[in-house]
């Protein structure tokens, strides 16, 4: 019986066949010493050469790093062996016995791996971000339908920029067209049919700067809520971060000791997270020697002194209106500020979501879009949303990538997505 080796332990003791790779072989003249993976777990199968038929025998002295096989033969545990489990093969079947593979046991340099990433995505780290990555989709998914939004989804190609700037251009039939940076526009437009909602799939942006934080392509999970202020926007937000720590904790512990995660900051992330103000931040910046004025956006190494200064994850409100987008409700108290949140990850990780409450009155929307500039009539659409019907609503967008490389304990985030897109590298 074919079985997968996630199901191992119910079949201890009984000769089973298991389909997968090689990928690490060691003998000992007449003894063979394989770790096997087949994509759902491991296991040390054990190839002796009185046990076996000469033909198998032939067989398993041909197998080379990454050939693909099938094994069968009695399975039971064995705590010496690296993954608890083996196997002594009675039978053997090859599937293709592989090239000398190009990833060796030496350390390679990251050009290397980044160019046969199509191959590095096999190794166990990288499967461990890839399982931790799939659990923070998952339990985000899981989370938003406990909490009542409904999955819909936004268009990839827009005739209007989202965010402005960092665009992708593309010719739609001799027409401008746009790859999208976020679904959030076409997203207020669903609040009025669903309530609340949210979109999750790749966005694009054209990012110039060469930094550890940040891809071309990368998956956005936009969400945006009718009858929800700032406050509780930045409620839900603490909300769903604390669920997907929760859960990858949970769910993901041989993964996260594979990355040796430390796991003690990851349990304090609980509501509530702190909060301070734009100006606040800039006060704290500058007392520890940063050249900031106000007025500065944020970039990489602010958020980095920004997010080590606190053990949980901090919020940062209220920006200058100017260095934010023409969309933000201004705040009431003070016009010079909007109603904005900056999600930052603890132990430097920096920004993993942003998020306000949007504009929802006609006549301000209409002088936002003449200050910045816009072109008004590809907004008419945009404006009717405060022609009819028009609610208070806040929304924001999480990055998963940033999140996964947060929560992987990663020091750069091309490894959370699996063909990652970098300023320099659209291959493989
Ligand atoms: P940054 O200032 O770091 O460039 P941003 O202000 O442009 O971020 P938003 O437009 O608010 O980011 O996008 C929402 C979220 O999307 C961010 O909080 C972040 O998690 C993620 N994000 C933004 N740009 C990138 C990128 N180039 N690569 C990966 N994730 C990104
Ligand atoms: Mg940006």
């Amino acid at each position: 019986m074919v079985i997968l080796l996630k199901n191992i332990k119910k079949y201890l003791n009984k000769v089973v066949t298991l389909r997968g790779w090689i990928f690490n072989i060691r003998s000992s003249g007449s003894i063979y010493f394989c770790q096997f993976r087949d994509g759902t777990g491991e296991i040390q199968a054990i190839v002796s050469k009185k046990d076996v038929d000469e033909e198998t025998w032939q067989l398993t002295k041909k197998l080379t790093l990454e050939s693909s096989c099938e094994i069968t033969g009695k399975v039971y545990q064995e705590k010496r062996s690296p993954s608890g489990y083996e196997m002594l093969v009675k039978k053997l079947k090859v599937f293709q016995i592989a090239l000398k593979y190009p990833i060796g046991k030496k350390s390679h340099g990251v050009d290397f791996l980044m160019d046969h990433r199509h191959l590095w995505i096999r190794s166990r780290r990288q499967q461990a971000i890839l399982k931790i990555r799939d659990e923070v989709i998952f339990s985000i998914r899981e989370f938003m339908r406990k909490n009542d939004f409904v999955l819909t989804d936004t268009p990839i190609l827009t005739p209007t920029p989202c965010e402005q700037v960092e665009l992708f251009k593309t010719d739609y039939f001799g027409e401008k067209a746009y790859l999208s940076q976020s679904g959030q526009l076409y997203l207020e437009a669903l609040i009025y049919s669903l309530g609340r909602v949210y979109d999750f799939g790749p966005v694009f942006r054209a990012e110039k700067s060469k930094t550890r934080r940040h891809l071309i392509e990368f998956w956005m999970m936009d969400a945006e809520m009718a009858f929800v202020d700032h406050q509780e926007n930045m409620r839900i937000q603490e909300e769903l971060v604390s669920y997907l720590v929760e859960k990858v904790i949970k769910n993901r512990k041989k993964e996260l000791e594979i990355l040796k995660r430390n796991l003690e900051p990851l349990k304090n992330v609980k509501p509530p997270f702190v909060k301070i103000t734009y100006d606040q931040a800039i006060d704290l910046l500058k007392k520890k020697g940063v050249k900031i004025k106000w007025g500065d956006d944020f970039g990489g190494d602010e958020e980095t002194i920004l997010s080590k200064s606190f053990e949980k994850p901090v919020f940062i409100e209220k920006y200058p209106a100017g260095i934010k987008a023409f969309y933000m409700k201004p705040d009431p108290e003070n016009q010079k500020y909007v109603l904005n949140d900056d999600l930052l990850a603890p132990e430097g990780y920096g920004e993993i979501i942003g998020g306000s409450e949007r504009i929802d009155d006609l006549n301000t929307l209409e002088e936002k879009i003449k200050e910045f500039k816009l072109p008004k009539e590809e907004y008419q659409w945009y404006l009717d949303l405060r022609r009819y019907g028009s609610v208070p609503h806040s929304g924001f967008g999480l990055g998963l990538e940033r999140t996964v490389a947060w929560l992987c304990g990663l020091e750069h985030i091309r490894e959370t997505i699996p063909f990652p897109r970098l300023i320099n590298r659209l291959r493989p």
